[in-house]
């Protein structure tokens, strides 16, 4: 074989595994492999992961923090607008220069696929052109999909209209969309059914910014599930956000819920923006505003964490790091328990993957050998280190490398290398234990 894994802890919790590849693809996956190798790699009992991966994000603004100005405010309306001051002054050789650095930070830390929006509000698609130009790039490296994104509203831009399908005739890959932006209630509602339709007539997937609100009024997301069963969409459409969500009265959303299971509606939350900008209008208390995440996992839709946005008029931080964002989705979704940390790790690896419909994902015989060997011994570990990257692997070969951690004590009695992963001696006999 062409490259064997050995020792792997797998994210669905089997041990001891090895992984063998040939060329691009994994070939084989169980315990004490026969075959043998040139190239060997000794998990030593490490989570070997597929890659992380980023359903939700905004490449064309994405490390651009502080230009023109910072958002003083920090409220979404006032980055839209600071983000409309910075549009006249952007190149696509900017754009595609900000883009590359992202991407570069993206395979240093495993994460191979990325859904970016790109705004097509601009007549001239600066952005879409320099971001088809590096998706064509990276290629080899991340699986980079563009959503046609109106950002200043389908119909509220005199040009959205025309400018998204010039973008999807470019080759852009996703519809996208922003009910709540419309000017009233009755235009994003229409936006939704415009934009469905398109999404259906060019056999094209679908994910909006959805009810990225705290008015428990906002309700598009239940035009987007009807939409999306009306159309025979099931499982293509997302909504993004969906923050109003968390104010809706219950009785509502008990109604709301098995109507977006009927349209089999994916759903991305994204907790490191959703904690920061929701709930700005509140005085004390202030809401969390993130969607009901374990509620939607519970009836059975595929949920997922997205970045959205790193360095950019709407946040200032970010790096990335995949598992910094389930970190604090786990947080702010108070899911706590064992099964629901793994459901965090889950949502910013499988779950993502398949609300991106990426070919060949996963750990089995026959997928594409990507993956990911974490310094942590299973998913719950991972998020609580944020786990360093030892080797990242794209189509078989390794495209990058982290150091473990090593420390330089010398403690008598002390070991001289540390573990953040246990176990310890907590004093209870083997026995009790
Ligand atoms: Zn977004």
């Amino acid at each position: 074989m062409d490259l064997i894994i050995r020792g792997a802890n797998l994210p669905d919790g089997r041990e001891a595994i090895d992984i063998g590849i040939e060329g691009e693809r994994i070939v084989a996956v169980e315990p004490g492999l026969a075959a043998t190798s040139p190239n060997e790699i000794d998990a030593k009992g490490r989570l070997v992961t597929p890659p992380f991966v980023d359903a939700h994000f905004h490449m064309d603004a994405t490390l651009s923090y502080g230009f023109p100005r910072v958002n003083a405010s920090g409220t979404l309306l006032e980055g839209i607008a600071l983000w409309g001051e910075m549009k006249p002054h952007l190149s696509a050789e900017s754009i595609a220069e900000r883009a590359l650095s992202y991407c570069d930070w993206a395979v240093a830390r495993g994460l191979l696929a990325v859904r970016s929006h790109v705004d097509i509000c601009d007549d001239s698609l600066t952005a879409v052109e320099a971001l088809l130009s590096v998706k064509a790039q990276v290629a080899p490296y991340l699986d980079l999909q563009l959503v046609a994104f109106p950002q200043d509203g389908y119909y509220r831009s005199p040009a959205a209209a025309e400018n998204l399908t010039r973008a999807l005739d470019k080759g852009v890959d996703v519809v996208g969309g922003i009910p709540h932006f419309e000017r009233t209630m009755a235009d994003g509602k229409a936006s939704v059914a415009a934009l469905c339709e398109i999404a259906a007539a060019r056999g094209l997937l679908v994910d909006m910014h959805c009810d990225e609100s705290d008015d428990p009024q906002s309700r598009h997301v239940e035009s987007l599930a009807y939409e999306t069963q009306r159309l025979g969409l099931q499982g293509r459409v997302t909504g993004s956000h969906l923050t109003s969500m968390h104010s809706m009265d219950n009785y509502y959303v008990s109604k709301l819920i098995p109507l977006m299971c009927e349209s089999a509606l994916n759903v991305i939350s994204n907790p490191l923006i959703n904690i920061t900008i929701q709930g700005r209008h509140d005085t004390y208390p202030k809401r969390r505003g993130m969607t009901r995440v374990p509620e939607l996992m519970d009836a059975g839709l595929t949920v997922a964490f997205g970045q959205d946005c790193v360095m950019d008029p709407w946040y200032s931080l970010g790096s990335a790091d995949m598992l910094d964002v389930a970190h604090m989705g786990l947080h702010v979704a108070q899911m706590t328990g064992g099964e629901a940390m793994r459901s965090c790790f889950m949502a910013v690896t499988e779950n993502a993957a398949k609300i991106m419909h990426l070919d060949g994902y996963g750990i089995a015989p026959g997928c594409f050998a990507d993956l990911v060997v974490l310094e942590a011994g299973d998913p719950v570990e991972a998020i609580r280190l944020k786990a360093s990257r030892l080797k990242v692997l794209r189509r078989g070969r390794v495209i990058a490398e982290s150091p473990p951690t090593t420390v330089h004590l010398d403690l008598p009695g002390r070991p001289k290398e540390i573990s953040f992963t246990g176990p310890w001696d907590n004093g209870v006999p083997e026995s009790r234990s």
